[in-house]
């Protein structure tokens, strides 16, 4: 199992979790954080300190953010695929998350 980082997170970025992971396996991509599924140890640090709530253990994920399973799995080995992956998902679903102060 891994976390996944998921809808909320899309132009928000807040970072915090990226703060207290021990394995540094939270990326930055252009829209979104990412967590590496390799390198997860699945310590739950981070979903506590996101704002906006976007981090869930995989198998809480709710059903209807189900594709960022995929789109955290593309890290490491399709990386180049990540940001078209979340543009696509954004547009399908004209994300518009409110800026967080
Ligand atoms: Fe990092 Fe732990 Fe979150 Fe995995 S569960 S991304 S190891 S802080």
């Amino acid at each position: 199992m891994t976390y996944i980082i998921a809808e909320p997170c899309i132009d928000i970025q807040d970072r915090s979790c990226v703060d207290v992971c021990p394995v540094d396996c939270i990326h930055e991509f252009e829209r979104m954080l990412i967590i590496d599924a390799e390198e997860c140890i699945d310590c739950g640090a981070c979903e506590p300190e996101c704002p906006v709530e976007a981090i869930f253990p995989e198998d809480a994920l709710p059903e209807k953010w189900e594709p960022f399973v995929k789109i955290n799995y593309a890290f490491p080995a399709e990386k180049a695929e990540i940001d078209p992956l979340v543009t696509a998902y954004a547009t399908e679903h004209n994300v518009q998350n409110e800026p967080i102060d």
